[in-house]
């Protein structure tokens, strides 16, 4: 079979510093790039934007250059990019309905598709939802390079989901895939947190017509009470901007370990000169499984 180039990304939220989690992903999103002799782009996902802070997004990238992740090409930041995503619902047209439901009207998980079919009277349609499929419903599944077999129903287990927020942002969801298609994503490497939400994005990718990337989610980082280990959790940033040494030693080399890589390095150039091909070595014994 024909492989496509390989082209890689790593997309951080900018809703803090890199921390180890962070860091986990975006090492893994490296390294599969590198073993692959592709290129990695960086994509700042900012388009939550009361989650953002200001400053994080340049610290992130000070650390990924501190630690020797240099990207290919330009950074791109999604609050630039709202045309496309514009363009995006204008081409599924029918396939989109507004909602004016409020979160006090949505008693269920799931979205029970009040206003599939029009709005309520006296409602004003804020958000905007994609319609699934009903009968039969939308099962997606998909091969995860680590998980391996992954299926979901999406119309039961999710329901018709927001592209575009009532507060006027655009969802997650949306700009995900659009960003991806858009920039010729061939392969995703992201933390399983995100495994879930991958069948909606196959759903998206497949209305819009784009090719669908081949996806590895690797396992988070979790802290002892067994909450994701994140920005949100209050989990610490390793990178002061201070010594090389200290950031291989005291992040680098831990987040490879996670990752299931013992990397003997005393520099960072020879760690990743170590650990490409550790990891090109820990792919053969893939997948593993939940
Ligand atoms: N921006 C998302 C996050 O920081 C990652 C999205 C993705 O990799 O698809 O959790």
């Amino acid at each position: 079979t024909v492989r496509l180039p390989y082209i890689g990304r790593f997309a951080p939220s900018p809703t803090g510093p890199l921390h180890i989690g962070s860091l986990v992903a975006a090492m893994a999103s490296y390294l599969d790039a590198r073993a692959h002799q592709g290129q990695w782009l960086v994509r700042i996902e900012d388009v939550d934007v009361g989650r953002n802070v200001a400053g994080a997004d340049a610290h992130i990238l000070a650390s990924l250059q501190r630690c020797g992740m240099h990207w290919d090409g330009e950074v791109t930041w999604q609050t630039q990019r709202y045309a496309l995503y514009e363009q995006a619902v204008a081409q599924l047209g029918e396939l989109i309905y507004p909602c004016g439901c409020s979160r006090k009207d949505i008693a269920a998980a799931i979205y029970p598709g009040t206003c599939r079919h029009g709005l309520a009277p006296g409602k004003v349609g804020r958000a905007l939802r994609l319609k699934l499929p009903q009968q039969p419903h939308c099962v997606l599944s998909f091969d995860d390079r680590w998980f391996g077999h992954y299926s979901q129903d999406i119309t039961a287990e999710v329901g018709d989901y927001v592209l575009r927020r009532a507060d006027g942002f655009w969802a997650y969801q949306l700009a995900v895939v659009v960003d991806d298609g858009a920039q010729g994503i061939t392969d995703i490497v992201r933390g399983a947190d995100l495994l879930d939400s991958t069948p909606r994005q196959l759903y998206l990718q497949q209305a819009l017509g784009l090719p669908q990337p081949s996806y590895l989610h690797m396992p988070v980082v979790v802290n002892e009470i067994g909450d994701k280990l994140s920005k949100q959790t209050g989990a610490q940033a390793f990178d002061d901007g201070g010594d090389p040494q200290l950031l291989l030693r005291n992040a680098m080399q831990p987040a490879a370990r996670f990752l299931g890589l013992e990397v003997q390095a005393d520099s960072i150039d020879a760690f990743w000169r170590a650990a490409v091909p550790a990891w090109a070595q820990l792919l053969q014994t893939l997948p593993r499984g939940a």
